[in-house]
């Protein structure tokens, strides 16, 4: 629903232009270049949206206490940057975090995270200031796990397991989770946003789906060929998981029986244990 926020936005100052320009008797000399466009007939009720949409982005340089920096133009870099998102999506972003510290309160506390951007000038929940793009996490134990360094396809497997932990606690949170396994496009950050609520293990969702296939592989050594497709293989895999981790209930029709069950993999990643 969102998809289009971004132009709206880049139409309200030429709309508003065009009204004020309406009550005029007659057009200044030099604004004849302001003639509206025919994609300038933009609704009411969409300038609207488009300016509370504007208005409910807030800046923030810490998500409940802890930075947030960014590497991609420089490595280590921990100068304080202004992150913008909406009022709700800072809100998941605080118990997103709140779960994190919790689940692998073992590695000590949240020293940093690293992230390549929250709202993003361009379309979709980037632009709609609804998405996260998390590079790097650091404890202040000395643990860190790196998607900016592809951590899903590390030849180590406590790093993947602790990839998968990460990502299980963002799914927690957020439905649209985008990793390395996905597409080459995430192979270097986990991507999550607001598309899709509530949270569910969706069996026709191809990051979803590539996700469990994963978590099987990593934590049983399912062999499941990772290509995001929920076939009879991976729903004996999936009961097999389920099973193991003690999870009654259905991941597939109820968010907390699911975030229950993320928790529970986040758990078993984080301490470097098999399922
Ligand atoms: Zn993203």
């Amino acid at each position: 629903m969102f998809e289009n926020n971004v132009t709206r936005r880049g139409f309200v100052t030429g709309a508003a232009a065009v009204a004020g320009l309406a009550g005029l008797s007659t057009v200044a000399p030099g604004l004849a270049g302001a003639d509206p466009k025919i994609h300038d007939q933009h609704t009411e009720e969409e300038i609207r949206a488009a300016e509370a949409g504007v208005l409910a982005l807030k800046t923030f340089q810490k998500i409940d206490g802890t930075p947030v920096y960014y590497w991609r133009s420089n490595r280590g870099n921990t100068t304080a940057r202004n992150w913008q998102a909406t009022d709700a999506f800072y809100d998941a972003l605080v118990a997103w975090i709140r779960d994190l510290r919790s689940l692998s309160s073992a590695y000590g506390s949240i020293s940093y995270i690293v992230s390549a951007g929250f709202y993003v000038n361009k379309t979709g929940q980037h632009g709609a200031g609804t998405a996260m793009d998390l590079d790097h996490i650091r404890w202040s134990g000395g643990n860190t796990i790196s998607p900016l360094d592809q951590a899903h396809a590390s030849g180590t497997a406590s790093v993947r397991k602790r990839y998968l932990a990460t990502e299980a606690v963002c799914r927690r949170r957020f439905r649209y989770v985008l990793d390395g396994w996905y597409n080459a496009a995430h192979a270097d950050h986990i991507h999550s946003d607001f598309g899709g609520m509530p949270v569910r293990a969706v069996k026709s969702s191809e990051a979803d789906t590539k996700f469990v296939q994963a978590v099987c592989n990593n934590f049983r050594g399912s062999g499941l060929v990772v290509d995001g497709v929920w076939g009879t293989k991976t729903t004996t895999a999936f009961n097999g998981l389920k099973s193991a981790l003690g999870v009654t209930g259905d991941p597939h029709s109820s968010t907390s029986v699911w975030q229950g069950m993320l928790s529970k993999i986040a758990t078993k990643g984080f301490a470097n244990q098999n399922i």
